[in-house]
């Protein structure tokens, strides 16, 4: 997608700082962190929302969890403890219009979510 921010990291055009790569995930540290670790999971493929994924997605949409388990490991949050967050269309506060799921970890979060 020609102007998607995100979609402009995955092809290098953006600057990020990489925390994971392969061949159909990427994850970079949020650009304007509220937790000490905070980190961005998306797919590569540039999939708009949780609301547009499709059956044929289901693969990857596994695999980005498995993913975050191997980065919580890899950054050591994965005993203590992490929140995953998928905000998802207006209600849901998404900004950016490329699926991504929020790692957000390395202190104690509070018990509210909304
Ligand atoms: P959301 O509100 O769920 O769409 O979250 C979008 C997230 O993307 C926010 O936490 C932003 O800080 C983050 N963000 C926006 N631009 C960048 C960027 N260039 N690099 C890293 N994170 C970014
Ligand atoms: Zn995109």
């Amino acid at each position: 997608m020609q102007d998607c921010i995100f979609c402009k990291i995955v092809n290098k055009e953006i600057p990020s700082t990489i925390v994971y790569e392969d061949e159909n995930v990427l994850a970079f540290n949020d650009i304007n962190p509220v937790t000490p670790v905070h980190i961005l999971v998306i797919p590569k493929k540039h999939i708009e929302s949780l609301a547009e994924i499709k059956e044929e997605d289901e693969e990857l949409i596994g695999k980005i969890h498995t993913t975050i388990k191997k980065i919580a490991n890899q950054v050591g949050i994965l005993d203590k403890g992490f929140r995953v967050i998928v905000n998802c269309g207006e209600d849901g506060g998404q900004e950016v219009k490329h699926l991504h799921f929020h790692i957000l970890g390395g202190k104690k979060l509070g018990t509210k979510i909304a």
